[in-house]
C-alpha cells in the first residue's frame, strides 16, 4: 500500500496505483521496457504522480 500526500484532499491519502507497460527502441536500436506507475488518490481520484522505470531489455552493439 502507498500513501502520498493529495493536494486536494490536503492530507496523506492511500493512493491507488495504475502500472503500464510499454516497449520502446531508441536510435541505436536498443530495447527498453518502460513501466509506468501512476499514483491516484484512492478517496478523490485526483491524479497525484506517477514514476517512470526503465529497463534495457536487448543490446545490440553498434
Ligand atoms: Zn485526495
Amino acid at each position: 500500500m502507498v500513501n502520498e500526500y493529495c493536494p486536494k484532499c490536503h492530507a496523506l491519502e492511500i493512493m491507488n496505483v495504475n502500472t503500464v507497460e510499454r516497449n520502446e527502441e531508441d536510435e541505436k536500436g536498443n530495447f527498453f521496457k518502460i513501466i509506468t506507475n501512476s499514483y491516484n488518490c484512492n478517496t478523490c481520484n485526483t491524479f497525484v504522480r506517477s514514476e517512470d522505470q526503465k529497463i534495457q531489455i536487448e543490446y545490440k552493439e553498434a
